[in-house]
């Protein structure tokens, strides 16, 4: 008899079942009418696609994807596309939620989607790689679209397999359809500052943050968990910034020195090796002992779920900026909560990705591209918005919800009454009082002034 051995995920939980959960605890707190949250806690589209992938030996292996759209009120939906070997629908339901959230909160055009294949995209060659993203993306053409849902990269994925999404969708169509896809290499129509965007949206949220508990950035000592595009491009920022990064992980482990690691070793060593395991100077550390250094700031930017009831009350970190989607699961948020632990939400630590993913889109609309620092200065001008709009009460027991910024959206209207503007939940949805003021914009708008084609020549 062989015995199968099957990979243990990385979900504990069910994440569609925490979403949902998430929501329910906020629409307790903020009153919001329980039909709407009958809506909400739906997904309105769940594709499930077999992708068959004829492999370099010449077998075929028919893998499975998912692509899902949850909410499309405020706009097309938007969200990335993992490849990695624990995804499942219900991961790429909450990660699609989340993105609901997430736009509505920087207040873009967008709803929410994610995709996925549930593959490990290390063990393909990069022909199998293409592939396999060509096939999936011809499996999903009529579920994406400039105007209906705009894929992005997320673990696993990146500028080169946004190119193959963009590519397959543009020859099906004739033409060159660059609001497809965001995320992509510069030369098709990619966006300057987008690839390290989401990490520049965690330090902003940092130093704000910093910056209200009256600390310094030269005095904190840091611990960064993934070491891809969100947590490679925050370890390194945040070393700018004067902080001391002690320690840094990947899914291969990790890397610790008290004095602080030297950045542009670590990168280098990884860049060399594939690892950072291995760099003079540091030694070996744990995924699970990171978690619980002592630091002042901890960055969880790999997976969900990796503060959980049985390594929250271990954490030692002041601060926990949720740079991955979902890494604290509600039973640990109480406890870190209790503990005083200021968690910075996933929702808008990470959500700078998607902001300069809206400007990508917009600038391929346009076919109009704009200028890096004018990338930073939105960029910056949309983080600052948010979180310089007053923050909502505080009541202890919903900590999450609460400590929110809000928009200025949030701040002219109660959440109570925006549930009640339309009949029906839809209705209510359908014409958000915001969505003007966030349409993309064109040269003409009077917004714009300094900023456009006109002004540029
Ligand atoms: P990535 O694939 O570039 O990097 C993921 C990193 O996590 C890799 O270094 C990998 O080795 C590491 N990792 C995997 N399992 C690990 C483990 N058990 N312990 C330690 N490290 C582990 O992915 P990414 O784009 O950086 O995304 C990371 C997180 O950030 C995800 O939750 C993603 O949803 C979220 N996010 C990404 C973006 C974006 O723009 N890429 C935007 C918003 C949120």
């Amino acid at each position: 008899m062989t015995t199968l051995v099957v990979p243990e995920s990385h979900l504990r939980e069910n994440p569609y079942d925490i979403a949902k959960e998430q929501l329910r605890r906020v629409a307790e707190l903020f009153g919001v009418d329980p039909n709407l949250v009958n809506v909400l806690q739906e997904c309105k589209k769940a594709v499930v696609v077999s992708v068959p992938v004829t492999m370099d030996d010449g077998s075929i292996q028919a893998l499975e994807g998912y692509r899902v759209t949850h909410n499309i009120a405020r706009g097309p939906s938007k969200g990335g596309i993992r490849y990695h070997p624990d995804v499942e629908l219900d991961e790429v339901k909450a990660l699609a939620m989340w993105m609901t959230w997430k736009c509505a909160l920087m207040g873009i055009p967008f709803g929410g989607a994610k995709g996925g294949i549930r593959v490990d995209p290390k063990k393909l060659s990069p022909a199998e790689l293409q592939r396999m993203t060509r096939r999936y993306t011809s499996e999903i053409i009529n579920e994406i679209g400039p105007e209906k849902d705009i894929p992005a990269p997320d673990v696993g994925t990146n500028a080169s397999v946004m190119a193959w999404i963009f590519d397959t969708y543009s020859m099906n169509k004739g033409h060159s359809v660059l609001g497809v896809v965001t995320g992509k290499p510069l030369n098709v129509g990619g966006s300057l500052g987008r690839l390290e965007a989401t990490a520049h949206g965690a330090l902003y949220c940092i130093q704000e943050a910093v910056r209200k508990r009256e600390m310094r950035m030269e005095d904190l000592r840091v611990a960064v968990q993934g070491f891809g595009n969100v947590g490679s491009f925050l370890a390194r920022f945040l070393a700018e910034q004067g902080a001391t990064v002690i320690a840094v992980s990947d899914s291969r482990g990790g890397i610790y020195n008290e004095a602080g690691l030297d950045m542009a070793a670590v990168l280098a060593h990884k860049q060399e090796t594939g690892a950072l395991e291995g760099l003079r100077g540091a030694e070996s550390i744990t995924d699970e002992e990171l978690l619980v250094l002592d630091c002042d700031v901890l960055a969880p930017c790999a997976l969900e779920q990796v503060i959980t009831s049985s390594n929250a009350d271990q954490v030692k970190a002041k601060m926990i900026a949720e740079g991955a989607n979902g890494p604290v699961t509600p039973a640990a948020d109480e406890i870190l909560d209790d503990r005083g632990v200021l968690i910075l939400p996933d929702v808008l630590a990470n959500a700078g990705g998607v902001v300069v993913s809206y400007f990508e889109w917009v600038q391929g609309l346009q076919e109009y591209f704009w200028k890096e620092d004018e990338i930073n200065s939105r960029s910056s001008a949309t983080s600052r918005r948010v979180r310089s709009t007053r923050p909502g009460a505080r009541p202890r027991s919903a900590r999450r919800a609460c400590d929110w910024p809000r928009t200025d959206w949030q701040c002219g209207e109660s959440p109570t009454r925006r549930s009640r503007v339309g009949s029906t939940p839809e209705a209510s949805l359908a014409m958000p009082p915001w969505r003007t003021r966030a349409l993309p914009v064109r040269p003409s708008d009077p917004g714009l002034q300094g900023h456009g084609p006109g002004a540029q020549g």
